[in-house]
């Protein structure tokens, strides 16, 4: 059983692998492009840092979700969802009103298209829910979805699952805790909830995935949520080299390769380009 909680890990911000990378940013790229120009099994990891571009907010960054009202965290929190109405509420409030349903895919998506299109992309392990990838023209066939999709909703007693804008309907006619129609259950988006169990046949993907790349390459994710995390040390430990892309520093910075912390939706177009 595999359950989705978050870890806080020290960042060791001093180390010097990674003060000498953060203190040369085009040598960090250079050498980042030199490692994609020789690897033939990329995997990515992405997560919600490479949405904020396209106008969603991730939820521990700067301007994060959860940076700054720390209460929002209890709605991504199987428990207090399942046992609070008032949380329910609040969630479905926030469903219909997010920014995903109006947002585009920005540059980062698109250079991850083109490093699909170089035939270098083997799996594409997304932590984020928003469907972005998708829309940009990633092959379907090749994204994972470990935290599942806010496209989707499913009954969380009986299973069935419905798109989300169906039940979006019915919020927007008046009902703030709709119940499933088959068996008046409560409903959740198709999303893991924090508490909640991970898809088994995910996992195993994005673990094997880790496990036989050459180059694993981690984008906009503090990499603090396990066990998504954990690819990084399963990609190293099997030989692989890492690149992250991120703006603030991550507990596996300094194991990293290269760490390159510019805007996503520059730096990973400039790093796809050049490979
Ligand atoms: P996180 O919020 O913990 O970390 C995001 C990281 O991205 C931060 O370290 C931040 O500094 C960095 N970042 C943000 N914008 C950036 C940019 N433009 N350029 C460079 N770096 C940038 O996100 P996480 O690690 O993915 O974990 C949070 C969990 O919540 C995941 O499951 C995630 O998918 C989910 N979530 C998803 C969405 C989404 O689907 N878009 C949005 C919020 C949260």
């Amino acid at each position: 059983m595999f359950i989705y909680v978050y870890i806080s890990v020290p960042v060791r911000k001093s180390q010097g692998i990674l003060s000498s990378v953060v203190a040369s940013e085009s040598e960090s790229l250079e050498r980042a492009r030199g490692l994609l120009a020789r690897a033939q099994r990329v995997v990515v990891l992405t997560g919600a840092g490479i949405s904020t571009d396209s106008g969603i907010p991730d939820f521990r960054g700067p301007n994060g979700v959860w940076t700054k009202n720390p209460e929002a965290e209890k709605m991504a929190t199987l428990q207090y969802y399942v046992a609070d109405p008032d949380v329910r509420k609040k969630a479905w409030r926030n469903r219909a009103e997010h920014a995903a349903w109006t947002a585009s895919p920005n540059p980062g998506h698109a250079a991850l298209v083109d490093l699909e299109r170089q035939g270098k992309l083997h799996t594409l392990v997304t932590q984020n829910v928003d469907g972005l990838h998708q829309l940009a023209g990633s092959d379907p066939a090749k994204v994972v979805e470990i935290h599942g999709t806010m496209r989707d909703v499913e009954c969380l007693a009986c299973g069935e699952r419905a798109p989300m804008e169906r039940v979006l309907a019915r919020v927007k006619d008046g009902e703030e805790d709709p119940p499933c129609r088959t068996c008046g259950g409560i409903l959740k988006s198709a999303t893991i909830s924090f508490g909640q169990n991970l898809v088994a046949e995910d996992l195993v993907r994005a673990q094997l995935a880790a496990e036989t790349c050459d180059l694993l390459l981690a984008v906009g994710s503090s990499l603090g949520v396990y066990p998504a995390a954990g690819m990084v040390p399963i990609a190293k430990e099997s030989g692989a080299a890492l690149i992250i892309v991120n703006a603030e520093p991550t507990p596996f910075d300094p194991i990293a390769d290269a760490v390159l912390r510019g805007s996503i939706s520059e730096v990973l177009p400039a790093l796809v380009r050049a490979s």
